[in-house]
């Protein structure tokens, strides 16, 4: 599909057709489309210049502004993209700890980078690319280790083995790129025990959940002070901004402080730096967070009586304003395994049919749907009634 404009919950295609859109750009968009505030920052940026090549002091403010308010990111360097910000975060765990091994979990997503396409989630999943990505050499696969999430024994095995030589583990502490995973306290804490034990760094990967699910994602919905931390998505306000923070021992290897070499032309750049500043700066004015998480526990609530008034036997699973409609199961689903069969086969008619009914979903059954600031009341109300024809349409599963 190719769309032209977006405007708050909106999306309008090429033939001028208007969607409620679900998707936001994959995440980013925690204001909507267009968010005026975000755009005026944006345009009063272009007007100063856009790329300098030197420092600036937008990237002071939106690092002042995260180092202030979460305790594990005492330094934070910006990126362009998710995928740069991972494989830095990965190459300082390496750096710091002399050891090269590195565990993720099957279905987790940590951008495209050779070593972490293993296992993964997001479009490798829709592609049905289980194993690896084509193209990426297996000596780079061999330091990365991969098991299945909630599943202690599995971890126990691998630690036993390979502790003594793991840099560091990365999850998304909220799965998100398989359908959405969320995972159980108690499992997470021992991942986390046993990087202790074994001397490997935790990297959290909050490019999805930072700044989405709360200010402080899920390292403070853990409790958790994770050594290193990815963030993405919201953190630019839709513009390519991510970055990679944590504890100052570490930060410090990268270059010029330390031998960890890391840079980008256009990282840093102010318009993508005033872009995020407006984007957190308007969340945390509004209570933003508070507000959304609110407004999205009552549409899934009304969209899952709505669907069993249909009798579609389908789950939404819903962490703060991330959702995902999922094929109904009886066990508590937190592995890939456990997700049902004919989940790919279901959703493919189901997005159709919410399609021509002018709801845009993502794109892909494993991709998970997010509310904007822009979902109003009525635009959720006449989604919950236009998704449950759908899903009635869609028929059994
Ligand atoms: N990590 C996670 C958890 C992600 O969801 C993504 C992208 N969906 C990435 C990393 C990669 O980010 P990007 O697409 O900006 O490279």
């Amino acid at each position: 599909m190719f769309f032209t404009r977006g405007a708050g919950a909106h999306l309008v295609d090429v033939e001028g057709r208007h969607y409620i859109d679900f998707c936001q750009s994959f995440g980013p968009l925690i204001l909507g489309h267009a968010d005026q505030d975000v755009a005026q920052a944006v345009r009063l940026a272009i007007e100063d210049g856009w790329s300098f090549g030197a420092c600036e002091p937008y990237s002071l403010e939106l690092a002042e502004w995260m180092c202030s308010r979460l305790p594990w990111v005492d330094r934070i360097r910006f990126v362009s993209s998710g995928t740069e910000a991972v494989m830095s975060a990965l190459r300082i765990a390496r750096a710091a700890t002399g050891r090269s091994q590195i565990l993720k979990f099957e279905g987790c997503y940590h951008g495209h980078a050779d070593a972490m396409l293993v296992q993964a989630g997001s479009g490798l999943a829709t592609g049905r690319i289980a194993a690896s990505s084509a193209g990426v050499p297996d000596g780079i696969l061999a330091d990365t280790l991969v098991v299945p999430l909630d599943d202690a024994s599995a971890l126990d095995r691998v630690f036993d083995e390979h502790g003594a030589t793991m840099a560091a583990v990365i999850l998304e502490p909220l799965p998100a790129n398989y359908g959405l995973l969320p995972q159980r306290s108690e499992w997470l804490h021992g991942v986390i025990n046993h990087c202790r034990t074994a001397g490997s760094l935790v990297i959290f990967d909050e490019v999805i959940s930072g700044f989405r699910v709360g200010r402080g994602g899920m390292a403070e919905e853990f409790g958790v002070r994770p050594d290193l931390v990815t963030y993405g998505k919201v953190i630019g306000g839709g513009f390519p901004v991510a970055a990679y923070a944590g504890r100052a021992d570490l930060m410090d290897h990268v270059a010029p402080v330390g031998p960890v070499y890391q840079a980008g032309t256009l990282s840093a750049n102010p318009v993508g730096m005033r872009a995020g500043l407006a984007i957190v700066e308007k969340m945390d004015r509004l209570d933003g967070w508070r507000a959304l998480n609110d407004r999205a526990a009552q549409f899934c609530s009304r969209l899952s009586t709505a669907f069993t008034d249909v009798r579609a036997s389908i789950d939404i699973v819903s962490h703060a304003s991330i959702f995902w409609p999922r094929v109904a199961s009886s066990q508590p689903v937190r592995r890939v395994d456990q997700i049902h069969e004919h989940q790919r086969a279901w959703y493919a008619k189901f997005f159709h049919a919410a399609l021509r009914r002018g709801v845009y979903l993502p794109p892909a059954a494993f991709e998970v749907c997010f509310l904007s600031m822009a979902h109003d009341d009525d635009i959720l109300r006449s989604a919950v009634d236009l998704l449950a024809d759908a899903a009635e349409e869609a028929g059994t599963p």
